[in-house]
């Protein structure tokens, strides 16, 4: 089979795996996306293989078939050589729910899942394309992504990273894990603005002109680690298909029986990788999407209309404070039966006027697969609360409001399917806040890590212990609308 990939927006010719991976992002402005049908797994030969084996049956499902030796070996580095445990995802349980912790990699951040295999992705498609250009990563980041990204990047040949984040958009120990970043190819720059600025300054970089024209003199070109890349979102669908064969293997749920995710969302990629699974064959019935107080997703799911004209709110659960959920262009892709030029039509609407509605055929395939909700940060403090008490388990604030959102769910509709929560992040990430919901006591940040484990039992994250003994070794500000201009003085350093 010939696999290629195509832009969502539907004017970009067909390109392959690699191109993909090393361009990013459509040159149309759209989102990479496969145009060939999507297989269907055998089950059966999947399960009982360790999380190496199957990223490798899965991953390179979407590479041409030649390329099943460089995945597996992109594979056993990125999962296989104790950057993870053993279990790369470990299934707990929290009273009726099932919680597959994805921040157990070497940033203590879910997108460790897919930023430590990126970069292998990346050099891999560099040597299969003779691409002997310098890449230049760009990254936006809400916290999580840039740590992951500089420890995925750092010192890999043939690649720089520059990650820009919102100064007042990430937590104390986020901030101090990016700026404390090692590696003779990163850069972290502090962006006066919030997410969605640094994630549009990034995406206009890649179709700027003055900066097409620099690159192109030095010899570089610029390429993207944000989950907007088919190289994010590929990696994601495993762990959904583990989950399952985790609960199979333990004789919680039997092969083939439906189960709902729920999935904590903000860009929406990680939901998106699981109705990918789905479609390649994973029992799923539902999934159920959960937002903070940022809700333009319940919105989306729950009336059609994607309405980015409302206030932008900063809170406790920073990872999903976003406006522009920018994987929801592939969802709305695949379910309008992958027509790029209705796709074209929404996302021009989305920027003209801030706001896209889809069409009543659309939104019913949506509804049928799809639910959402979303928590205040009330409801975020008192579901740690009410969750620790009842079972035991000391979530985050991320996956407090899959969490709670869960319970919404199930309340509301009585549907009693068992449900994997994906949990995004460790509570050391988010300390203060989980102490505080918890003990009911504001504490500094490195003395809440440090109660938390007294009073809990719970292990520290290994990322985070001793993270604030690290010099800081980047201090570059800079204001949003110079982000272009400061990345054009970057290139022409090379
Ligand atoms: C990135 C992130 C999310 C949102 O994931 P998307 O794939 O962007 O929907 C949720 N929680 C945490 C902690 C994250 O870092």
């Amino acid at each position: 089979m010939n696999k290629t990939y195509i832009s969502t927006r539907n004017l970009q010719k067909e390109i392959n795996f690699y191109q993909a991976i090393v361009q990013g992002i459509g040159d149309d402005g759209g989102l990479l996306v496969p145009n060939f049908d999507l297989p269907k797994l055998d089950l059966k030969q999947l399960v009982n293989l360790n999380y190496v084996e199957l990223a490798t049956e899965v991953i390179s499902t979407f590479v041409p078939d030649e390329g099943k030796e460089l995945i597996h070996q992109a594979c056993i580095n990125a999962y296989g050589k104790g950057l993870f445990p053993e279990i790369v995802v470990p299934v707990e349980k929290a009273g009726d729910v099932y919680i597959a912790e994805l921040f157990h990699g070497q940033t203590a951040a879910f997108k460790d899942m897919a930023l430590s295999l990126l970069p292998h992705l990346m050099t891999l498609s560099l040597k299969q394309l003779n691409e002997d250009r310098l890449v230049m990563i760009l990254a936006a980041t809400s916290g999580d992504t840039g740590k992951a990204a500089l420890e995925g990047f750092k010192d890999v040949e043939g690649t720089c990273i520059k990650v820009f984040y919102p100064l007042d958009g990430v937590s104390a120990i986020q901030q101090q894990q990016m700026i404390s970043q090692e590696g003779k190819n990163v850069k972290v720059i502090g962006i006066k603005g919030n997410f969605d600025d640094a994630q549009s300054a990034v995406k206009v970089a890649f179709g700027d002109a003055s900066l097409k024209e620099a690159s192109d003199q030095h010899h570089v070109f610029l390429s993207s680690a944000n989950s907007i890349n088919v190289g994010r979102l590929i990696p994601q669908i495993v762990y959904y298909f583990h989950s399952y064969f985790e609960l199979v293997r333990r004789k919680e749920i039997t092969m083939s029986e439906e189960i709902n995710f729920c999935v904590p969302s903000g860009n929406f990629g990680n939901c998106l990788a699981g109705w990918i699974a789905k479609q390649m064959g994973l029992p799923v019935k539902r999934f159920i999407a959960a937002s903070n107080k940022n809700n333009i997703l319940t919105d989306f799911f729950t009336t059609g209309k994607y309405d980015a004209n409302r206030e932008f709110y900063k809170t406790n659960a920073p990872a999903m404070d976003i406006l522009v959920s920018s994987n929801l262009e592939r969802l709305v892709w695949f379910m309008s039966n992958k027509d790029g030029n209705k796709v074209r039509e929404y996302m021009d609407k989305l920027k003209k006027d801030g706001v896209y509605e889809v069409d009543a055929d659309i939104f019913a395939r949506i509804q049928e697969e799809f639910s959402a909700g979303y928590l205040t940060e009330q409801q975020v403090m008192e579901t740690i609360k009410d969750c620790y008490e009842k079972t035991g388990y000391v979530l985050d604030t991320h996956t407090a409001c899959g969490y709670g959102v869960l319970k919404q769910y199930q309340k509301e509709t009585n549907d009693q399917t068992k449900t994997v929560l994906l949990s995004t992040a460790s509570p050391y990430k988010f300390p203060e806040s989980v102490y505080q919901a918890l003990f009911n006591e504001g504490l500094d940040v490195y003395e809440a890590i440090e109660k938390l484990h007294k009073k809990t039992g719970v292990a520290v994250a290994k990322p985070l212990i001793g993270i604030q003994d690290r010099p800081v070794l980047h201090h570059d500000h800079i204001d949003k609308t110079e982000i272009i201009h400061f990345i054009k003085s970057e290139i022409e350093k090379i």
